[in-house]
């Protein structure tokens, strides 16, 4: 694998292509893992997240963390996961610490189950419903490289456009400066 500093890694923006690449399953839960769990738990907490996945990072690594109530206690890491079980469905506001100041009404299953390696290597099997469920089926989207103007309504895609093509052209001269 390639070598990186952890620690240097930051919260990427929309429309870097790193976020629409499919991430890989991860192997060997590893020190590189636990390091990056606490890094992306950082990360989000400074900006105010309830989520962060693994390609938000620029890693095409398939993990996530999230954290819905911001208690230490209540910090999730999830390795490989997947979803089964989706049931119900209901539409509500949400928001990507990768695509700033924009915010679109999507449609999710109300209850779902997550089947995932924790960094211990257990297995976990979990059902939830509401903000977490929510948070987690946002979270998978991002492993599978979707995001959530992918799920918007025309309405919204009307309401963001302009967002949206000011993050494109920030996106274009942070290329050109040689940033990212
Ligand atoms: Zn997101």
């Amino acid at each position: 694998m390639h070598q990186f500093d952890i620690e240097a890694l930051t919260i990427i923006k929309f429309p870097d292509p790193r976020l629409r690449k499919p991430t890989r399953p991860i192997e060997v839960i590893d020190e590189r893992v636990t390091r990056l769990a606490q890094r992306m738990l950082a990360l989000m907490k400074e900006a105010n997240g309830i989520g962060l996945a693994a390609p938000q990072v620029g890693l095409s690594w398939r993990m996530f963390v999230c954290n819905t109530t911001g208690e230490p206690g209540d910090a999730q890491v999830f390795v490989n996961p997947r979803l089964t079980n989706m049931v119900g469905s209901i539409e509500s506001e949400e928001g990507c610490l990768s695509i700033p100041g924009v915010t679109v009404k999507v449609r999710r299953a109300a209850q779902v189950t997550l089947i995932a390696t924790d960094l211990e290597g257990r297995l976990v099997e979990r059902t939830v419903g509401d903000l977490l469920a929510r948070c987690w089926q946002h979270e998978i989207d991002h492993l599978d490289g979707r995001l959530i103007i992918d799920r918007m309504s025309e309405a919204d895609r009307i309401a963001t456009r302009k967002a949206l093509k000011q993050l494109e052209a920030g996106f274009a001269r942070g290329r050109a400066a040689g940033r990212t």
